[in-house]
């Protein structure tokens, strides 16, 4: 029987940390269980800030993890509103904003991360808006009004979806992207040019390869220049340029810091006892693989449960498969294994201009699929590719671009 620790903190009440807390008492953990939150709320998923909410058809309650009677229930501790500001591993203990110092066994970091700042703009302007946590996202909402001339500041996914969201509420959207074509980091030309066709022909003005020399105003964002020389009127900017991950914490308590704070093959951090999970935390994929961090829901979801187990000692290796989505207008992406960036090993055209991007490795076994199609209409194409990944079969480029090949046949031969 392994020894159970008496006390459990996890820091930061977000997704991951949410999802850890929950497990921890589903799996019995029967001890002293905080959770402390800089944020007011009760843990809560952000896939629907950028979405659901903005259009008004989502609301607080309809994505948090639980409410406040199951937390109660459950006797879970949710310190709201404070946050850790310093993490004494030799002594095992956790200050607070307010002078608390709250002792611990075992630690979860599922401090995620903050939405980058444009640098050229005045912190406190109030129309230079962000996008990271629910309180954002109404302030947001608030000003998304019909007619608002709204430049966003990002072509990834979180400007994209704030750009489709916007232009459905009636705002003029103008998008600039400092790269050759969106989402290029992540995305595979194909779907940065569906993106890209799919935003045009919604009256999104996608402008690429672009510099911001300068934004204008006084007190407020009254227009952005670019480095030709043109300027951009706006009532409204958005940023969307990436995000930060929350690791000053950890860096000051001595842990190991990458782009993340770096953990080992079972989420555990350089310091006993101390485990971090979600967009925080900087894992390798595959045993020698390097270092990465994943920005995803399903990261989030899977690593607080994770960890939550190896909090009471079970030393469970972290596996799983990436995968992400996003939602615009009425056309969805999704993407499961490794993909990338570069040209795909084979693609399947499918009807009402849907496809899939099949990646394979050097043995021919398919890695990762990206799929793109209306409304949740490859949902389940991605779910097959899943299990082909898993199943790790010998598949060749022909059969799987040719769309006569059902994949459950695949699965099957
Ligand atoms: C607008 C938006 C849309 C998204 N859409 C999608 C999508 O469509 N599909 C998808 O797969 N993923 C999406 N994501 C990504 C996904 O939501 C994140 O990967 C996930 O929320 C990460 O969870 P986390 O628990 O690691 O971090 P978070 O959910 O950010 O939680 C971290 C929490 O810790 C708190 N914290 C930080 N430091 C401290 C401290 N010192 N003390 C106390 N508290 C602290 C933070 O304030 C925060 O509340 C989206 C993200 C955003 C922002």
């Amino acid at each position: 029987m392994i020894n159970q620790p008496e006390t459990i903190i996890i820091v930061g009440a977000g997704h991951a940390g949410g999802r850890a807390a929950l497990t921890l008492r589903e799996e019995g953990f029967d001890g002293r269980l905080i959770m402390v939150g800089d944020e007011v709320h009760l843990p809560y998923e952000r896939p629907p800030l950028s979405k659901g909410l903005l259009q008004g058809t989502a609301q607080l309650h309809s994505y948090s993890l639980c409410d406040a009677a199951r937390l109660d229930q459950l006797a879970i501790e949710h310190i709201a509103g404070h946050s850790a500001t310093r993490l004494d591993t030799e002594r095992r203990e956790l200050h607070l904003d307010d002078g608390r110092v709250l002792p611990y066994d075992g630690l979860l970091l599922a401090t995620g991360g903050r939405a980058r700042r444009l640098p050229q703009v005045p912190a406190h302007w109030p129309n230079v808006l962000y996008l990271r946590t629910h309180d954002e996202a109404l302030l947001l909402r608030d000003h998304l009004q019909p007619g608002a001339r709204l430049v966003v500041v990002g072509g990834g996914f979180i400007g994209l979806e704030v750009a489709a969201t916007a232009r459905a509420l009636g705002c003029q959207v103008i998008l600039l992207e400092a790269g050759e074509r969106l989402a290029a980091r992540v995305l595979p030309e194909r779907l940065s040019a569906a993106l890209l066709a799919l935003h045009q022909e919604q009256g999104v003005d996608v402008r690429l390869a672009v510099k911001i020399s300068a934004v204008l105003g006084a007190e407020r964002a009254a227009a952005v220049q670019l480095a030709d020389g043109s300027q951009l009127a706006c009532d409204l900017l958005v940023v969307g340029i990436g995000m930060q991950p929350n690791v000053d914490l950890a860096r000051a308590g001595g842990l190991d810091i990458g782009q993340g704070i770096q953990v080992d093959a079972c989420l555990g951090t350089t310091a006993e006892g101390v485990y971090a999970a979600g967009d925080v935390c900087e894992f390798r994929l595959r045993p020698g693989s390097p270092f990465q961090r994943q920005e995803t829901w399903r990261n989030a979801e899977a690593q607080g449960r994770h960890a939550a187990l190896n909090l009471l000692g079970r030393q469970l290796p972290f596996s799983d498969l990436p995968a992400f989505w996003s939602d615009q207008f009425a056309w969805g992406l999704q993407t499961v294994g490794s993909t990338g960036n570069n040209a795909p090993d084979a693609t399947r055209e499918l009807p009402n201009g849907a496809f899939l991007l099949f990646y394979l490795d050097g043995d021919q076994r398919l890695q990762g699929v990206s799929g793109w199609g209306q409304g949740a209409s490859i949902g389940k194409d991605i779910k097959l590719c899943e299990r082909l990944i898993l199943d790790g079969k010998v598949l060749s480029s022909t059969e799987l671009a040719d769309p006569g090949v059902s994949l459950k046949q695949l699965l099957r031969g």
